[in-house]
């Protein structure tokens, strides 16, 4: 039986992750009710706050997130929104912030994840490959000059951007070619877990569209 907690802070020594976060890191927000699909935001160019707290489940209901401790996280995302019009009105979060607990017993995550840190966010791609090339490339448009601003960001390959069930792995996806999302996170360079001059794991796709080395 796993600990749970009455407060997302615990869960971050609890889980070990990289993140020690004071109380100060988080804000008062509503949970998105767990088994939410999507929280669309096509016509908006700024953010609802309450569309990025995914830390509610049948286990958890956080009326906390991390939203604000990346300074580049809210921007980013507003930037996306400011060129969506080609999506449409399918442009949805997914999910966004997420406490640890949620990380790792419902997405089979680690602790270390952007979005336990607040600066990640996933966008609904609907199983639909060709969607997800097209919301990959409004990404990059929309972040080209953020990212020149010094805004860096980590887009996560095509091939492992399903849900991952607790049972499955990236080693063993299991659609690969039907992505339900595309994930972006504001990852800074030399951040705890990658080497001092970068942002983003290996072979995820950098500002400039090229996959690391
Ligand atoms: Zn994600």
């Amino acid at each position: 039986m796993s600990r749970r907690y009455t407060e997302p802070i615990a869960e971050y020594s609890y889980y070990n992750s990289d993140l020690k976060p004071l109380c100060s890191a988080f804000t008062p927000v509503p949970a998105v009710p767990a088994g939410t699909p999507a929280k669309y935001e096509a016509t908006g160019t700024t953010v609802n706050i309450s569309d990025l707290n995914w830390a509610a489940s049948t286990y958890f209901d956080y009326n906390w997130a991390i939203i604000w401790l990346n300074p580049n996280f809210i921007p980013g995302i507003n930037s996306i929104l400011q060129n969506a019009g080609q999506f449409g009105s399918q442009l949805g979060i997914t999910s966004a912030y997420r406490n640890p607990g949620k990380e790792v017993l419902e997405y089979g995550g680690k602790a270390w994840s952007r979005h336990v840190w607040g600066d990640a966010v996933d966008l609904a791609t609907f199983r639909d490959d060709s969607k997800w090339k097209a919301l990959l490339s409004i990404v990059q448009t929309s972040l080209a000059s953020y990212a020149t601003n010094g805004g860096p960001y980590c887009i996560e390959p095509e091939v492992w951007s399903t849900f991952y069930p607790k049972n499955t792995s990236r080693a063993n996806p299991p659609d690969p070619l039907l992505p339900t999302h595309l994930h972006v996170d504001w990852e800074p360079p030399g951040s705890q877990n990658n080497p001092p001059t970068q942002a983003c794991l290996s072979k995820w796709i950098l500002p400039t569209g090229q996959p690391q080395p």
